[in-house]
């Protein structure tokens, strides 16, 4: 059997390898970029390491996930870190999540945090994710860090937003660990998700994906961009060449709708109507600290997060040479300009960056989960289910997913394949 998997990234590269553990050994992989890996990618600049799309870190509370990649990555090859995680407030930093920081606001503050906290759920339960964060979280902390943030990411009318997309991805918090945090005056010590985690010891998560490509059996063809998808008596034709019984496709829906011949129009319009954002990052020289990441919701600086991908390993920066930091910018930015703007900000002199050493941009990051997205989503998924392409990751099934969840998606993707075909 002849199967096509589209993209190299988590999704493809897991796929694959699931496939070959299973026994389909006759894969090609069509990848579009010339470095594999999708997001979780890296670079070596000047001894320096990068993701080059935001630092990525692995953890998972699936254990045959986490087994599977340490048996690929042995554990002993990875740093396993606390994360040291804040949120610059006004002119200082504070503990994430704010909901457990609250002592180190004012007493007035703090106090209109928790009755806001109480008496959120007296209201009607909420219809658009802008509402939602305030049934969630109250007046107080909604507006003093969770809207000023979640509309910088987000860069749309969180108002138009849906919430369905929210379960799992956006931790709740209790009111007892609010109350806790404060009577014990201790706010690092709240006990939130992913608290831990992985980060490999040299080479960035690249090298886990290198692994992942080197242990396949399967052609990875990269830098050919899959464009055009026809069906010809139950055999798939890729860009006109290529004939497979099978394709699995992790590519982006919106491009592989596009792709795909023989197609309604109004299932093209919905696939286009899927609303995502694109990020752009900075990779700066900075000072040694030992902060993980940051979260800026000040809309004076364009940035949403700073990480310290020098600080998630000693090998991902040259010995004695202070550490380095990740701006990450929504949409296509002048790195330069954001990184001139975020120093320009005097209010946080020890933070500032040094120069830029490189820059990335990419496409597809994040899902914007507008109020339309469910019903297109169903539209297109139907008629890809009619057509007989197969989608697993987080662009092909638009689903909010972090690696692991990919890599378990795309068990199960190989597992179907295997129970409907072997
Ligand atoms: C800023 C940021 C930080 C993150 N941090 C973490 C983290 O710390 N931990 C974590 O677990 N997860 C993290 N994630 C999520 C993680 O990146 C994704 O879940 C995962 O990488 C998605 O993998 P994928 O293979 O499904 O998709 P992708 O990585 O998007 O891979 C798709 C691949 O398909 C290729 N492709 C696209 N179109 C075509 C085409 N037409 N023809 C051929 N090839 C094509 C692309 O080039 C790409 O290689 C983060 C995501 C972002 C945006």
């Amino acid at each position: 059997m002849k199967i096509a998997i589209l993209g190299a990234g988590i999704s493809g590269l897991s796929c694959g390898l699931k496939l070959n553990e299973f026994g389909f050994e006759d894969i090609t992989i069509f990848e579009q970029d010339s470095q594999i890996g999708g997001l979780a990618k890296s670079r070596i600049k000047n001894g320096y390491v990068f993701d080059l799309h935001g630092g990525h870190v692995f953890n998972s509370n699936f254990p045959d996930v986490k087994t599977w990649v340490f048996n690929m990555l042995k554990q002993k090859d990875w740093k396993f870190q606390t994360r040291n995680t804040k949120i610059l407030y006004g002119n200082r930093l504070i503990n994430y999540p704010f909901e457990y920081a609250l002592l180190e606001l004012s007493e007035d503050e703090a106090i209109e945090c928790v009755v806001d906290f109480i008496t959120a759920k007296n209201k009607p339960k909420p219809d658009n994710y802008y509402n939602w964060l305030i049934y969630a979280f109250g007046d107080a902390i909604a507006h003093k860090y969770m809207i000023p943030y979640n509309e910088k990411i987000w860069a749309y009318n969180l108002k138009k937003m849906s919430i369905d997309w929210i379960d799992g991805k956006m931790p709740i918090s209790n009111v007892k660990q609010i109350i806790a945090s404060l009577l014990k005056r201790n706010s690092s010590k709240a006990e939130i998700p992913h608290a831990t985690f992985y980060y490999p010891n040299k080479g960035g998560i690249q090298s886990l994906i290198n692994i992942m490509a080197k242990n396949i059996k399967a052609e990875i063809v990269t830098e050919c961009t899959v464009v055009d998808i026809d069906k010809i008596k139950r055999k798939f034709i890729i860009n006109g060449q290529d004939k497979f019984d099978l394709i699995i496709s992790t590519i982006c829906l919106r491009d592989l709708i596009e792709a795909v011949r023989g197609l309604s129009v109004s299932v093209r319009k919905k696939a286009a109507d899927l609303k995502y954002n694109s990020l752009t990052t900075a990779f700066c020289k900075c000072a040694k600290n030992d902060i993980s990441w940051f979260y800026i919701p000040d809309k004076k600086i364009r940035a949403h997060r700073v990480s310290y991908q020098g600080n998630l390993s000693s090998f991902n920066c040259p010995s004695g040479n202070g550490s380095s930091a990740t701006l990450e910018m929504i949409g296509m930015t002048d790195p330069e300009q954001d990184a001139k703007e975020f120093n320009r900000y005097r209010k946080i002199d020890n933070l500032k960056v040094r120069n830029i050493i490189d820059s990335a941009f990419v496409k597809y990051a994040y899902i914007i989960f507008d109020k339309g997205y469910k019903h297109n989503l169903d539209s297109i998924n139907k008629c890809l289910d009619n057509y007989g392409i197969l989608r697993t990751g987080r662009f092909a099934e638009w689903k909010y997913y972090n690696m692991d969840v990919c890599m378990k998606r795309a068990f199960d993707t190989a597992g179907d394949i295997t129970r409907k075909y072997k």
